[in-house]
């Protein structure tokens, strides 16, 4: 074979940028948490939901908003063409959210029909081309939830708002998330919007060339999305801009006072922040944020949600008022993860960590366990009947490893150390006999068992 005839050798394919990997020493914490979810949810009376991952481009665009920047600059879109003459070219999207597939759900369904609240959550990735960085992914999880119902269900009161904060809250707290934040506002009904809207261009035209080029586009496209605006240099101005407040219709001003006393009256601490519009067209009135001190750096929003009561009716469905939010699920675990190695560093009386607060510590629920016990058969003839009895054992509800008669005893001995609790082996002489060996490594004891007393030892049920 001459050089040029030589196989190059194959690149290796990396996972795409902005996405990973969750390996099963990550994955216990990731169930934790969502079962912990899903156990608040459902005290709470919420169902679950399973929606599509991808949708018609059009439900994005429609609800979103053509002029956010999910919308405009961060969707994956592609023209999928027709392969039958049954079948329609059409824009689909991957979710980059999943408050407008749960609401297409609703209208489709006709859920409304029933007449009752409906209380939905779902837990799911999303898709969003931003720059990734720590706590901002291309492929990310939400939990997330929507309370949404005509209007005979009471789907528009304000103890809806202040159930799904409180919620929030108690969900933070199980989890033993320290510190968080939650921030509180109204942007009022669609008329206070557009008239706020309207005072917002109005006192941006004489400075918006002011302000750097993301801040100009808004001031033209989405004036709303310039309070959101983290350039430094354009605070001042932005300080000085009209307040939505003064905006308020005075039944958008009483919703909002009524969700105030509701969180008073359950002990939820808010701060009102006159500035948290969030960008997306389908948020009125309650709109709220949650954030976070330890761990997830300039990402620090834990979670966002707000009201949407005119968006089934955008959607072409009927009128359905509803609120919902939606937890960024990998800054969840960021938080979690990042806690758990200050109070490790604080144990360890490391100068430099936070101090411990809070009583709710991250137990041991998500950390990983070891194996009851490692199976060595002790040469290959014996594998069948080190398979057999790893059957009987996992059926008895025992976690067992099984490994290979034809590895040498040390490094049996090496890998069922790692893995597991104890050591079977499984010799010919025990084969013959229907017994094992049992070594539990913690105390050294090694005892010969017949099969009964094996499960009843493996089992803690005999000392
Ligand atoms: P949003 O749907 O934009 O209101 O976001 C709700 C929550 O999802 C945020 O507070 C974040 O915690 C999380 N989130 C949004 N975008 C990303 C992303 N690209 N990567 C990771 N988490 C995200």
């Amino acid at each position: 074979m001459s050089p040029a005839e030589k196989p190059t050798p194959k690149q290796s394919i990396k996972a795409v940028r902005g996405t990973r990997d969750l390996l099963p020493d990550q994955t216990p914490l990731w169930n934790h948490v969502e079962s912990t979810a899903r156990a608040i949810f459902s005290r709470y009376g919420f169902g679950e939901i399973r929606t599509p991952i991808f949708e018609d481009t059009t439900l994005f665009s429609r609800s979103v908003g053509e002029e956010t920047d999910i919308v405009s600059k961060e969707m994956f879109t592609w023209e999928d063409r027709a392969r039958a003459a049954s079948e329609k070219a059409q824009s689909l999207t991957l979710r980059p959210e999943s408050t407008a597939g749960v609401v297409r759900a609703y209208i489709e369904h006709k859920l409304g029909e029933t007449g009752q609240l409906q209380k939905l959550y779902y837990i799911g990735p999303q898709f969003r081309r931003e720059r990734p960085q720590r706590g901002r992914y291309r492929q990310f999880w939400q939990i997330g939830a929507e309370v949404i119902g005509p209007q005979s269900s009471g789907a528009e009161s304000p103890i809806r708002d202040a159930e799904v904060l409180e919620m929030l809250s108690s969900l933070l707290d199980e989890l033993g998330i320290r510190d968080w934040r939650l921030d509180l506002n109204s942007v009022g009904n669609a008329d206070d919007r557009a008239r706020y809207n309207a005072a917002l261009r109005e006192a941006l035209a004489p400075v918006k060339h002011l302000m750097c080029p993301d801040n100009q586009r808004r001031a033209d496209t989405n004036p709303l999305r310039v309070l959101d605006s983290k350039d430094e240099a354009d605070q001042e101005i932005i300080n000085t801009l009209p307040k939505i407040a003064d905006f308020l219709s005075p039944e958008s001003r009483t919703h909002f006072e009524q969700v105030l006393a509701a969180l008073d009256a359950s002990g939820v601490n808010y701060n009102i922040n006159p500035r948290l519009v969030r960008g997306l067209d389908y948020y009125t009135r309650t709109t709220f944020e949650f954030t976070v001190t330890t761990g997830l750096g300039t990402q620090n929003a834990l979670l966002g949600g707000g009201r949407y009561d005119g968006l089934s009716e955008m959607l072409g469905g009927p009128k359905a008022p509803g609120i919902g939010f939606a937890i960024g699920e990998d800054r969840l675990i960021l938080t979690l993860q990042a806690q758990a190695e200050a109070d490790a560093a604080a144990e360890a009386g490391a100068p430099s960590s936070p101090a411990v607060s809070s009583p709710v510590r991250v137990g041991q629920a998500w950390s990983p366990k070891k194996l009851d016990a490692y199976i060595a058969p002790i040469g290959e003839a014996q594998n069948p009947a080190a398979l057999t009895l790893a059957r009987d054992l996992r059926r008895a509800g025992l976690t067992i490893e099984v490994g290979d008669g034809r590895f040498k005893l040390g490094k049996s001995f090496d890998t069922a150390d790692k893995l597991a609790r104890h050591i079977i082996l499984l010799g010919e002489d025990e084969v013959a006999t229907h017994t094992a060996t049992l070594k539990t490594f913690a105390t050294g004891e090694q005892v010969k068992a017949n099969r009964e007393e094996l499960t009843d030892m493996l089992k803690g049920v005999k000392p």
